[in-house]
């Protein structure tokens, strides 16, 4: 069958394309990439580059105290915008408000766009799409979508070397919107959109 718009799902899992990010620089917010082998950052607009250890994302921060006033123990659980080592608690049992030091968990969202999970730079290729967010890595992520959402057929890859990763391959965790024929119009001329950015 020569049909070029039927769709072969190859097997391929999202960290096929986690290879490379193309984010906004934390600098000037123009575009730079975050390669995945060395996790840099190198800005292809003002040429910054940085090395890892900084997150721009957005984290949940959890404090675990026992207040040294009263000896009450108690769990706070914050989500912000940011990192920040330590933050003030107030006690709910004697009102003892005082610093405490924060464990960090960096969270995918940032006021609800999609950040690499490397440095939390929000992503260069996204786009909001009724209710949903329509978001890729890279162009490569994005050129796969494009296919999916593009497919009058879709089918499983049945090559043998596949079989062992079926269960986890993409097609049946990508987001059901995706999966709309309804959408299918509206969501290849974002993808268009996007692929000239
Ligand atoms: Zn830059
Ligand atoms: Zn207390």
């Amino acid at each position: 069958m020569s049909d070029s718009r039927r769709f072969a799902d190859s097997g391929a899992t999202l960290g096929d394309f986690e290879k490379h990010f193309v984010v906004h620089c934390p600098r000037c917010e123009g575009k730079a990439l975050v390669r995945a082998d060395d996790h840099r950052l190198t800005c292809l607009a003002c040429f910054h580059t940085e090395n890892p250890g900084r997150w721009y994302g957005a984290a949940r921060l959890v404090v675990r105290r026992k207040c040294p006033e009263c000896g009450v123990q108690g769990m706070s659980v914050f989500e912000t915008d940011r990192i920040v080592p330590q933050i003030s608690v107030k006690c709910d049992n004697c009102g003892d408000e005082r610093n405490y030091a924060t464990s960090v968990t960096p969270l995918p969202f940032s006021q609800g766009w999609k950040t690499d999970p490397v440095f939390g730079c929000r992503l260069w290729l996204q786009t909001n799409f009724r209710e949903h967010l329509l978001w890729a890595y890279n162009y490569e992520h994005l050129a796969y979508l494009r296919n999916f959402v593009q497919a009058k057929l879709r089918e499983r890859g049945i090559e043998p070397r596949n079989t062992i990763r079926k269960n986890s391959s993409m097609i049946s965790r990508l987001p059901v919107f995706l999966k709309k024929a309804g959408y299918r119009d509206e969501l290849t001329v974002l993808i268009d959109n996007l692929e000239k950015k």
